[in-house]
């Protein structure tokens, strides 16, 4: 039986956050109720008893503004219409500030079993500049009521090279949030994306410089792994067993299906995407998608998203380009952007920091 991770777009948020581009919409009731009866549809759908459903991701948005019982809902028509995997892992994104002791242990009941909390930051400072309505100590509450609850497997968000962040912040946020009961942690560099408020001068000029934010990385990567969080992605650490294995999937380019507005998928040989239009996403009977790649994970592509993983890319898989790489590496070896073994080649976090690059002079 084939494969398969399902990707729920949930697009609701409380509040804009200034640096994000994800696509969300305020929260209604009515909506949310529409909304959910349009993805129990699609699941419908898609159904597949064929395809055996080992991850489901609820991403967003912010998922968690969703009731226990709608998150159920879903989970139960992905159980009736296709096999799900017993020990599949089902994520939810959480705000802090949605999690109450209450929600958690309904969630808890459902067979949500992972829980990503969007923490970003345990300064206040730095959480109110970034536009976050939850305080450290809210995230910190959020976490020890998660693990109350039940939940083993606790992601949190860090961000870095925020405006004016020196070494020191980072590290107070990072030795926090480490000692707390939590198993992941995604750290991702701030970006400004083009469009949203924090795309104006004033942010950007009170960013680290490329220096300033390779420190910070360095740092990071540094602290978290002598904290027992090994990297295995270039924005994710773990302790040992607890990867996120739906994320796994997008970098070893695997299937996953995902329904919702501007979710995207790469599903029985093909990658396409749905329109960012929660009033289409709802009105459509089954949700419309463009397909963005007819014959998707070809060499490049599989290759760039391998590199990501601190596990690699296997020469032996593609022998035709093997040459080829071991022609290119040993430059990259000796100023420390990759190491190899021989029959695998992955990067360093200092490779990581210019993976782009790096990967662009490998691969192509
Ligand atoms: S960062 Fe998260 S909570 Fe903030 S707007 Fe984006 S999706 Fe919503």
């Amino acid at each position: 039986m084939r494969d398969l991770g399902i990707y729920i777009h949930v697009p609701f948020c409380g509040k804009k956050c200034g640096y994000c581009d994800f696509y969300s919409v305020g929260y209604t009731r009515q909506t949310a109720e529409e909304y959910v009866s349009a993805v129990l549809r699609n699941i419908r759908h898609y159904g597949d008893t064929e395809r055996k459903v080992s991850t489901v991701y609820f991403g967003g948005g912010t998922p968690s503004l969703l009731t226990s019982v709608q998150i159920g809902s879903i989970i139960d028509e992905i159980r009736n219409c296709f096999s799900i995997d017993e020990q599949a892992e089902i994520t939810i994104e959480a705000n802090p500030c949605t999690l109450s002791a209450e929600k958690l242990s309904e969630l808890r009941n459902t067979s949500v079993n992972r829980l990503s909390i969007g923490v970003q930051s345990m300064i206040d400072s730095e959480l109110k500049m970034l536009g976050r309505v939850h305080s450290a100590e809210r995230a910190e509450q959020a976490v020890l009521d998660a693990h109350r609850a039940g939940f083993e497997n606790i992601s949190c968000d860090l961000m870095i090279a925020l405006p004016g962040q020196k070494p020191d912040s980072l590290r107070y946020s990072a030795e926090k949030l480490t000692s707390l009961p939590i198993q992941h942690i995604s750290a991702y560099i701030l970006k400004t994306e083009e469009g949203t408020p924090f795309d104006c001068e004033d942010i950007k000029l009170r960013l680290p410089d490329e220096d300033g934010t390779a420190e910070l990385y360095l740092e990071m990567v540094r602290l978290l792994e002598e904290r027992g969080f090994m990297q295995y992605e270039v924005s994710n650490f773990a302790r040992a067993g607890f990867e996120s294995r739906h994320n796994c999937r997008y970098w070893k380019c695997e299937d996953y299906l995902g329904i919702g507005p501007a979710a995207h998928s790469c599903y029985n040989g093909r990658r396409f995407a749905v329109e960012r239009d929660i009033a289409k996403f709802i009105s459509d009977d089954v949700q419309q998608v463009t397909v963005t790649d007819e014959s998707p994970c070809g060499f490049e592509e599989y290759a760039m998203l391998r590199l990501r993983l601190k596990e690699g890319l296997y020469l032996g898989d593609f022998p035709e380009h093997r040459a080829d790489i071991e022609r290119k590496l040993p430059p990259l070896v000796k100023d420390g952007y990759a190491e190899t073994d021989g029959e695998r080649v992955w990067l360093t976090p200092k490779g990581f920091l210019m993976s782009n690059s790096v990967i662009e002079y490998l691969v192509f």
